[in-house]
């Protein structure tokens, strides 16, 4: 039997046998098994070997718990590389820090027409719709900082618009006190493109889909069914689901493999709709509402309207372009592979989103009109369901790490501390040398527990509770009323200033009442 110190001398890693329990601490053992052996003679070409397992989810869960743990022991080279597999905003930014810190990375990702995951942007023609992430809230300082220097430089700018919630029947209830929320001036996606075009250290691959991950001579090696994609001293895992399941389940990491699994995750329509003409809103509103959340119906969770968002003004359009998006039980009653839906699935979904929309504002069943472009989407794996409650989980055994918004929560505000939190992380160790791996074990062993929060996300201070809006309401309204008669409404704003609300959106607010505003 080989103890770490002398096998250190013979290779850079080894591998060991988690013989009965994974919290057990390993024994060293000799290597024999296949896998090492495939290891030891350099990454493979695509002569893959038949797992005994299969590729079914049973066999990838069995395979999960009984690979191997691999263990690198060799000191971390002088000028290291990581791999991050995921372009979305933990991924990116998890680049971005890396940089900072002065350590090289090469970003991986799938995505086909741009970066940023579920940042997703759609365009067509002069129509733009953001078809997952419609705007974020920033609570944490590290993130505000961020999001002033992203503000500077053009790429995000404050909604001034109003958002609520809308209860069927078309009772809307704006949030009165919201904390300010963000939009990319030109769609999500954009703002993702943008991030990485001015760093030095960073490279990016994408369209690349990284299929297997192999640890060879104090490295991982990255492949993409089989085409070597690069050697990296450490690798950060910034995706999940099914896709980092696969990954994970042959990679030697079954700690991080098995935190992976835990995580539970919601599946969403998305109805993307433009119309000739405004949707027909609830009440007599100067200011429509650019956004609700929407209460009580089953197959719509959220109503945006993005040309009004991107256009930053209130009369704008056609094309009026709408983003609609289910609640997680209906996703997961009509759920489908998302990269093959069935055209019936897409039609039925969309005739009962639309039959939602109307519910929702009030309107007669089948009395919209008929929008001039739709297109329906399902996101398998849109939003966690629960969280280990930390920022990122770090394997410094097998010198690799996890990023998302699942660690934190679910929203983009999470993936951004997840992906920053590892990539300090990461740069501490490296420059530890990785020689004491005992103190960067991070979240290997945390327990899950389950997240609240809208069927979009969680966003500080607009908690999904209509007792607080209505009272906010009612108080507004109140105050309004009393002042009705004084010549000016400079007390209003100043009341409700008092409630911490956004300037604009309270005029706003405040122009949609019956009342003279000046
Ligand atoms: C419908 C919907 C609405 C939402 N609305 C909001 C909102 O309004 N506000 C908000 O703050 N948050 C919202 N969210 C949540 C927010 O979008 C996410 O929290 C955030 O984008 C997650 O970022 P991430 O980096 O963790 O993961 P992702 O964005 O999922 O990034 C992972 C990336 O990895 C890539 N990838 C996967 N596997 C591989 C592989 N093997 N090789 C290479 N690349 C791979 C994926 O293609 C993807 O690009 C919404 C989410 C959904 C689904």
């Amino acid at each position: 039997m080989l103890t770490a110190g002398n096998h250190l001398l013979a290779s850079s890693f080894v591998l060991y046998f988690p013989c009965s329990k994974l919290s057990k601490r390993p024994t060293f053992t000799f290597l024999t098994s296949p896998t090492l052996r495939s290891s030891m003679d350099g990454p493979k070409k695509p002569t893959r070997r038949r797992s005994s397992y299969g590729s079914s989810r049973k066999s990838v869960l069995k395979k999960t718990f009984k690979q191997e743990q691999v263990t690198f022991t060799a000191p971390v080279s002088d000028d290291p590389v990581v791999a991050i597999i995921g372009g979305g905003m933990s991924g990116l930014l998890c680049a971005l820090q890396l940089e900072k810190r002065g350590v090289r990375s090469t970003v991986f990702d799938t995505g086909i027409h741009g970066l940023g995951g579920r940042m997703g942007t759609r365009s067509i023609d002069e129509m733009v719709f953001d078809h997952a992430a419609q705007f974020f809230t920033v609570s944490n300082s590290v993130f505000r900082e961020l999001v002033d220097e992203w503000s500077q430089k053009g790429l995000v700018r404050q909604s001034q618009g109003v958002i609520g919630e809308l209860e069927a029947g078309g009772h809307f209830f704006p949030f009165l006190s919201s904390p300010p929320r963000y939009i990319a001036v030109n769609g999500m996606r954009t703002l993702a493109d943008s991030l990485l075009s001015q760093s030095s250290l960073i490279e990016v691959v994408r369209p690349c889909w990284i299929s297997s991950i192999e640890p060879y001579n104090g490295m991982w090696h990255l492949s993409e069914n089989g085409k070597h994609r690069g050697q990296f001293d450490a690798t950060v895992i910034a995706h999940n689901g099914k896709c980092a399941n696969r990954l994970l389940s042959s990679s030697g990491l079954p700690l991080i493999a098995r935190q992976m699994k835990r995580l539970d995750l919601s599946s969403i329509w998305a109805l993307l709709a433009a119309f000739e003409e405004p949707l027909p809103l609830p009440g007599k509103t100067v200011a429509p509402f650019e956004g609700a959340f929407v209460k009580g119906i089953d197959s719509v969770s959220w109503m945006g309207n993005n040309t009004q968002k991107l256009s930053n003004s209130q009369n704008v359009g056609p094309p009026h372009c709408w983003t609609f998006f289910s609640t997680a039980s209906f996703g997961k009653r009509n759920k489908v592979p998302q990269e093959n839906i069935p055209s019936a699935t897409a039609e039925k979904v969309k005739q009962l989103m639309f039959a939602g929309v109307e519910n929702a504002l009030g309107l007669e069943t089948g009395s919209l009109k008929k929008p001039i472009y739709t297109r329906v989407q399902l996101w398998g794996a849109a939003l966690p369901t629960n969280t280990p409650g930390i920022p990122c989980i770090f394997d410094p055994l097998g010198r690799t790490g996890i990023c998302g918004d699942w660690l934190l929560g679910s929203s983009l505000e999470a993936a951004a501390i997840s992906g920053l939190s590892l990539a300090n992380h990461i740069a501490d160790f490296l420059k530890s040398g990785g020689l004491r791996p005992d103190e960067f074990s991070v979240g290997l062993h945390k327990d899950f527990h389950p997240l609240q929060g809208h069927d979009i996300g969680q966003f500080p201070g607009l908690e999904s509770n209509k007792d607080i809006c209505e009272a906010e309401f009612a108080f507004v309204k109140a105050i309004s009323l009393t002042k009705l008669h004084f010549p000016c409404c400079f007390d209003v704003r100043l009341s409700i200033n008092s409630l911490n609300g956004n300037d604009t959106c309270v005029w706003n607010l405040l122009a949609s009442l019956p009342i003279a505003v000046s």
